[in-house]
């Protein structure tokens, strides 16, 4: 019997889509069941959006595109991150992908020689550690838990370059926390990234307009102008635009790691197809209403969470500022029982919940924080409240 090879024994099936599995089967089953686990946006794009994408389709010449992006997304894209701040770019810098996961797989395996240092910090979207396994890099997990907001000191991420990683890896706002730096947290952080100019720096930004409280979005280049040289930001169409499934990622870095991206494109995916181009050209340069929208409703909805959950006596919510995510400690419950069931751990945790209450969250340990649970609060607003008075029956109910 022929044998795979090793690099897909050490993928490991995502711990999101188990707990999302489990709750469909239960739903199925007649369950009423309040999904807090994916994270996928609640919205569609605009008519816009889609009337570009009938448009293309009119004229779609069924031929293979281009490998770095056609002109006209390349263009947009370039409109979109100067308004985000990112000056000076051209075409040659940017490049494209199925989305942005697959564009940080891309990225991995250009810049990644097997056995190199990646740096992260934990919480992780979970992703970032099994592309590491899979390509054979060595993960150097910098843990920053609830008593420091999850969030990365300059100390550590002093320590961690010190050991000369190929790779520093950063996520902003994060997905699982929903954490933002701050201008003078991504300053400081910069300042420690100018002292090891040996070290590739990719900023996963995918939620850069999801930013609550006016502190606004923030990167090292903008601290750092030099840094442009080494740093690859990485975005995409998923989030912002509610266009998960249409699969479009693009990435604004050196003109070397961008034609890297491209060659390994013209041996991948080839291109992105006509009509997936004219709507992500629409969603960039087009009305941004949506956006702006349902960042003002992720932020309300972000004070419910919070609000609901502090109640809790012993959890611990640091205070999410972006994304639609909320990453409670909930430690006080482990060694409890809920109705005669022993909760040991988050993953029993979660297990528990979604059984016992019907409420479907993601165990932190899936993100590197096993203290923690993820709560993604995209669903309809009249399910928030329901949901989250069920955790806290929940939790009232441990003995
Ligand atoms: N990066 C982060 C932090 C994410 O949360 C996700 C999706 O959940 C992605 C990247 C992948 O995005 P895309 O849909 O563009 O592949």
């Amino acid at each position: 019997m022929p044998q795979l090879a090793q690099r897909v024994g050490r993928a490991k099936p995502s711990a999101i889509m188990v707990i999302a599995e489990k709750a469909k089967q239960l739903k199925a089953a007649g369950r009423d069941i309040i999904s807090f686990s994916i994270g996928v946006p609640n919205f569609l794009p605009g008519e816009h959006v889609y009337a570009a994408a009938r448009e293309a389709l009119q004229h779609d010449s069924g031929q293979y595109g281009s490998n770095r992006g056609a002109d006209a997304l390349l263009d947009a894209f370039l409109v979109h991150i100067e308004k985000l701040g990112f000056k000076g770019y051209g075409r040659a810098n940017l490049s494209i992908g199925i989305g942005a996961k697959q564009l940080l797989y891309n990225l991995g395996e250009a810049l990644l020689n097997e056995g190199e240092e990646i740096c992260f910090a934990a919480p992780f979207w979970t992703t970032y550690r099994d592309i590491a396994d899979i390509l054979g890099a060595k993960a150097n997990i910098l843990h920053c838990g609830p008593e420091q907001n999850y969030k990365l000191t300059p100390a550590q991420l002093e320590a961690a370059l010190a050991r000369k990683p190929k790779v520093f890896l950063f996520n902003n706002p994060s997905n699982p926390t929903g954490m933002v730096y701050t201008r003078d947290e991504i300053a400081a952080l910069a300042a420690v990234l100018m002292k090891y100019p040996d070290t590739w720096i990719i900023t996963d930004d995918i939620y850069n307009s999801m930013v609550f409280d006016g502190i606004g979005y923030h990167n090292f280049v903008h601290a750092q102008p030099e840094l442009k040289e080494r740093l690859i930001f990485v975005d995409s169409v998923s989030k912002t635009y509610g266009m998960p499934g249409w699969r479009v990622g693009l990435i604004a870095a050196p003109e070397n790691v961008a034609k890297a991206i491209t060659t390994l494109n013209s041996n991948h995916i080839t291109s992105l197809p006509e009509v997936i181009t004219a709507a992500a050209v629409a969603a960039f340069s087009g009305p941004q209403a949506i956006p702006e929208a349902k960042c003002k409703e992720f932020a309300e909805k972000r004070d419910v969470v919070v609000n609901a959950l502090r109640a809790i006596p012993g959890v611990v919510c640091p205070y999410p500022q972006g994304a639609f995510y909320a990453f409670p400690d909930i430690s006080v419950a482990f060694g409890k029982s809920h109705q005669g069931v022993k909760i040991n751990d988050d993953v029993e945790l979660c297990a528990v919940l979604l059984e016992a209450a019907g409420v479907a969250c993601v165990p932190g340990s899936a993100f590197g924080e096993p203290r923690a649970m993820r709560i993604s609060y995209t669903c309809p607003t009249a399910q928030l409240q329901p949901g989250l008075e069920r955790i806290q029956a929940f939790f009232a109910e441990l003995t």
